[in-house]
């Protein structure tokens, strides 16, 4: 089967959210029927025989891609939240941005130890967000088994980064 040409569907928008930022922007692939669909089975296929009991997404891009994710591979859904929006307690932890930092956030409960944790974002850029997870899933004495981006800002080289927090295969789409 011919791959899906993803790159059609993702616009780049250049200086947003700042000068110099080139964002790539993936809701015209979300609000495509075949897209989306290719999109939620490429991730899926790819991590189908790691015995995946739970998908990590972050706020909010990683919601809508892990959350079909997560259906499709008849695993759970953990959200990893930004600072006070989940309601009981929880765990936190920082990244650092450009300027300054931010922190994610996960219920203390979300994830037991033999969970089998697969992180999906829409993009990996400088990996920081992707650490915070992983970070947040061993606190958890859950283990990641994978991890499913569908963009991969290879410049940054963000492989290289999260490659120093964990083993996990990682999987780009584009
Ligand atoms: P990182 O932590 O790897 O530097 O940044 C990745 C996170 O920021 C992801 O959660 C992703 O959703 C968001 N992000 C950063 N840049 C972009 C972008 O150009 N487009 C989109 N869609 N998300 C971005």
């Amino acid at each position: 089967m011919m791959a899906f040409d993803y790159e059609s569907l993702i616009a780049s928008i250049p200086d947003y959210p700042e000068p110099g930022v080139v964002f790539k922007d993936i809701t015209p692939l979300l609000a495509d029927p075949e897209g989306f669909n290719a999109l939620v089975n490429d991730l899926a296929d790819r991590f189908s025989d790691k015995g995946v009991t739970k998908v990590v997404g972050a706020e909010a891009r990683g919601f809508m891609v892990g959350a079909p994710v997560a259906f499709k591979l008849g695993a759970g859904f953990v959200p990893a939240r930004k600072p006070g929006k989940l309601p009981r307690e929880v765990r936190s932890q920082e990244y650092a941005l450009e300027y300054g930092t931010n922190s994610l956030e996960m219920h203390v409960d979300a994830l037991v130890p033999g969970d089998k944790v697969l992180l999906i974002d829409d993009l990996a850029a400088t990996g920081g967000t992707a650490i915070a997870q992983v970070k947040l899933v061993e606190a958890a004495g859950a283990e990641v088994v994978g991890m499913g981006f569908l963009l991969e800002l290879a410049f940054l080289d963000p492989r290289g980064v999260i490659s120093q927090a964990t083993d996990a295969e990682i999987h780009s789409l584009v």
